[in-house]
Formats: C-alpha cells, structure tokens, sequence
C-alpha cells in the first residue's frame, strides 16, 4: 500500500498524514473545531447584506475619480 502523502494541518501547520484520520485534514479535532470556529466568525462579520439604503448616505460625497485626483494632487505637493 501506498503510503498517505503528509499535509500540513491548515490550523497549526503541524506535518503529518492527517488525512487519513478522522479529523482530516486537520491533526486533531481540536484544529478542526479551531477552524470551523474561523469561518462562524466571518460569517458573522458579513450576517449584514449590502443593500441600497447603506448606499444612499455616500450618494452626497463627491465622486471616485474626484477623490483619486484630490490625493494625487496631494503627493504633488509633497514632493
Ligand atoms: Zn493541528
């Protein structure tokens, strides 16, 4: 039999042929609950879809391009 080729466990990049255990590719289930963990909280910081009233308090701010210009102008006085 084929040896199980080594991965890193993604949560403490400890070496090891996590694959072929019950956790994988994590080492431990602790490193897996670790990661599930991660994704929970991102999916926390985004529970708030954008929608077009968050929009409509930037509408009076003066355009992108503007913005870029004013900045540019800016490094031009610095230098
Ligand atoms: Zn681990």
């Amino acid at each position: 039999m084929k040896p199980e080729p080594k991965v890193k466990c993604p949560t403490c990049r400890k070496e090891g042929d996590w694959f072929a255990g019950r956790n994988g590719p994590f080492c431990s289930q602790r490193c897996k609950l670790i990661d599930l963990g991660k994704w929970f909280n991102q999916e926390n910081a985004i529970s708030e879809p954008l929608r077009p009233e968050h929009l409509e308090k930037y509408a009076d701010l003066p355009s992108g391009e503007h913005l870029d210009r004013a900045d540019t102008d800016d490094k031009n006085q610095a230098t």
